[in-house]
């Protein structure tokens, strides 16, 4: 199969409303080249480093996704392009990521990642901090950030129940925030689905599938 082949099935069972993150991480230029070329606009990458390189390479009009855990100190690096960062799990970040955006003249979109596995290791904020965050006077402040979404990964398992209850925990955090609107806070995208569990994923509300090893192969 070829990646131009894969992405022709994975868009074929997509709905109009799912927009489809081709995750190139540890993936040469050459692939996204192929994805490119078949069509694919937006890109995910878990490292900050690896997603510069890439962007210097690549045409211009592609949409850079940050979907890795950040560290504040490499955001100075993917400020001046990223076009949306999932993987938000803090005040501290978000208030780097404001301050850099500032510095480019530009107002960059978040998703806040939320913590839905049972796995100790997941990154993500839970429901209280996630409600703390969100009420925070620091970051009604923030005037070069938006948070567009939320984010979160399931459980990385074979049973497809844990799975399910997981993406609906999540769909349900981000109904209950959807009339919730300001200027720097209005839940549009629901980024959730993986290689392993998209189908279930846009099943329970997804609108924003992050795809890798299904398009680009095995890492
Ligand atoms: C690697 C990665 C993906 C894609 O995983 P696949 O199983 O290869 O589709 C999606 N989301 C995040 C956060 C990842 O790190």
């Amino acid at each position: 199969m070829t990646i131009a082949s894969n992405l022709a099935t994975i868009k074929n069972t997509l709905p109009q409303n799912v927009t489809l993150v081709a995750v190139s991480k540890t993936k040469p230029v050459a692939d996204l080249w192929e994805a490119y070329q078949a069509g694919q606009r937006v890109f995910g990458e878990n490292k900050i480093q690896e997603m510069l390189e890439k962007w210097e390479q690549l045409p211009k009009d592609i949409q850079w996704h940050m979907i890795g855990h950040v560290q504040s100190n490499k955001v100075k690096f993917m400020a001046p392009f990223v076009n949306l960062i999932h993987g938000v799990d803090g005040l501290n970040l978000l208030e780097e990521i404001n301050k850099q955006a500032k510095k480019h003249n530009r107002i960059i979109d978040c998703l806040l990642q939320l913590h839905i596995a049972s796995e100790e290791t997941k990154f993500g904020l839970d429901g209280t901090e996630f409600n703390a965050l969100i009420l925070d006077e620091n970051f009604k402040k923030m005037q070069n950030i938006r948070v567009v979404g939320l984010m979160g990964m399931a459980t990385f398992t074979g049973d497809t129940t844990i799975i399910e209850n997981e993406f609906k925990n999540l769909k349900n955090i981000f109904d209950s925030q959807k009339n919730n609107v300001s200027h720097n806070f209005e839940l549009k995208i629901l980024s959730m689905g993986m290689s392993g569990d998209y189908h279930i994923a846009i099943e329970n509300g997804s609108n924003m599938v992050r795809i890798g090893s299904s398009i680009f192969g095995g890492r």
